[in-house]
């Protein structure tokens, strides 16, 4: 039987209660595709921060570099800034093991209420390719003349012809498998060197792709269109920043945060790839058993198609959408009254094995 090796952190807050309920839920898809999960945990988080002065050993990466994929849940805590988590772990993994892409599904279910009038199910169903590893957020940069009226802030992008390609063939290869359209978030018309440096590489890359409809739209007017036209797309690929905008605003144009997965994938495989919820860790929730679990059992469906337990994903992502669809089993962000356990409880009940 085949057995996958899995890194899980489960990190800050409801991260503690969502990820052990989302592996209860693949321990079942597990049982019933004929292959084994075998987790190490790691205590990895900004508790551990506050205790010890790090997020993760300084050997962290090389603790879990052979495993076959990466289960977080979030890291957070009130009083940790935000960048030591970032930097303390997420990125350190995430350009570490060339994670280079960041998938985000973009689908609105049947039962969930989406902030845009009028929208059914099957109306919005695309994905947000962001590139994880380089582009606005390097850390080069620096500051001149401090404390003075001349005072000097510059941060350069880095934009390599590798690294856009690479995210860009992901997008293509993604939507290959399904309407075969992509869009590419730009501002070349402001953005005078990188921006048409990226415009130039798609155009070059979509040449590969015959028979793909292609567009592009400016970051502005493409986060209107995600509101008004979110119809419009299938794939859609975006640097870094402006990604990271739009793998945001998609999960919210579609309803409640707690149930938007995430990947951070290293197509390759050369080095595992990491899978967690959009959501954070939600203090203001932790503790109480009433988090969502959706978006973290869903992010664990993406890993185990990543794995190549396509059978296994499809049958959990089938069971998440009868348990929203039904909605008697829903937690308070989508208007129910069940418990965190309840709806993953719900969600087993409805795979194909426990019928
Ligand atoms: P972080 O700094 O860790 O990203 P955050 O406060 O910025 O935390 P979230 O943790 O995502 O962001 O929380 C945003 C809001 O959404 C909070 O009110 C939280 O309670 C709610 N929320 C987030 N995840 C869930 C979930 N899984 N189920 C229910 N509500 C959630
Ligand atoms: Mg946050």
């Amino acid at each position: 039987m085949t057995t996958y090796s899995i890194a899980v952190i489960p990190g800050d807050g409801i991260g503690n209660e969502v990820v052990p309920e989302a592996q209860r839920v693949l321990e079942a898809a597990a049982r019933a595709g004929g292959f084994e999960l075998d987790w190490t945990h790691y205590d990895w988080s900004c508790e551990r921060f506050a205790k010890t002065g790090s997020m993760m050993p300084a050997d962290g990466l090389d603790r879990i570099r052979d495993k076959d994929a990466i289960f977080l849940g979030a890291v957070g805590f009130p009083g940790v800034p935000d960048h030591v988590s970032l930097w303390g772990l997420l990125i350190p993994i995430r350009r570490g093991f060339h994670q280079y892409v960041n998938l985000r599904p973009v689908k609105l279910m049947k039962g969930v209420e989406s902030p845009l009038k009028g929208r059914e199910p099957g109306d919005i169903d695309f994905y947000v390719v962001r590139e994880n590893n380089e582009g606005e957020y390097s850390s080069i940069g620096g500051r001149l003349y401090e404390g003075q009226p001349d005072e000097l802030v510059m941060q350069q992008s880095v934009f390599t012809r590798r690294g856009c390609d690479r995210v860009m063939r992901y997008a293509f290869d993604l939507a290959a498998g399904r309407k075969k359209h992509v869009t590419s978030a730009t501002k070349s018309n402001g953005i005078s060197h990188t921006m048409p440096y990226w415009d130039e590489r798609f155009a070059a890359v979509a040449k590969d792709y015959p028979g793909f409809t292609t567009d592009q739209f400016h970051i502005d007017i493409l986060t209107a269109h995600f509101v008004r036209n979110p119809d419009w797309f299938d794939v859609v690929v975006a640097s870094n920043l402006f990604g990271d905008i739009l793998s945001d605003l998609g999960p919210a144009v579609v309803g409640s945060i707690g149930i938007a997965p995430g990947a951070n994938i290293n197509p390759e495989k050369d080095y595992p790839s990491m899978f967690e919820p959009v959501h954070g860790s939600a203090p203001d929730i932790a503790g109480k058993g009433i988090a969502n679990p959706i978006g973290q059992v869903w992010s664990g469906a993406m890993m185990l198609r990543h794995l190549g337990e396509e059978a296994a994903a499809r049958a959990i992502e089938d069971a998440i959408e009868d348990v929203l669809a039904r909605r008697d089993s829903l937690t308070r962000d989508l208007g129910g009254t069940a418990g965190t356990r309840e709806l993953t409880d719900a969600i087993i009940g409805a795979l194909p094995a426990s019928r």
